[in-house]
């Protein structure tokens, strides 16, 4: 017998966002709604390592618009559920195995 266990997490299930300074290791837990004001001075707020190149810089553009589908996700309803799949121990090996 073979038992296999899936997780999955609605949108309404998480409830924050969290950033993690790889300059300080500082952590910035962000609840949705979300408050991320902090971005637009694309430095971190701990140790001001800049994270952002300005206002144009591509990868801010990316934050900004999944924290906007995010949002969207978990306040809009929808004709049907969206779930996020947790990967599982034996997914998480099976991928580590895949990367030697
Ligand atoms: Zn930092």
């Amino acid at each position: 017998m073979t038992r296999e266990m899936q997780i999955f997490l609605s949108p309404k299930d998480i409830i924050g966002i969290r950033f993690e300074c790889h300059g300080c290791h500082e952590r910035i837990n962000v609840r949705f709604p979300s408050d991320s004001k902090f971005l637009e001075e694309f430095l971190c707020p701990h140790c001001h390592q800049q994270w952002f190149q300005g206002n144009f810089d591509t990868r801010l553009g990316t934050i900004r618009s999944f924290l906007n589908s995010f949002k969207d996700l978990r306040i809009k309803e929808f004709e049907f559920d969206i779930s996020f799949e947790i990967a599982s121990p034996d997914d998480l090996q099976a991928s580590s195995r895949e990367e030697v």
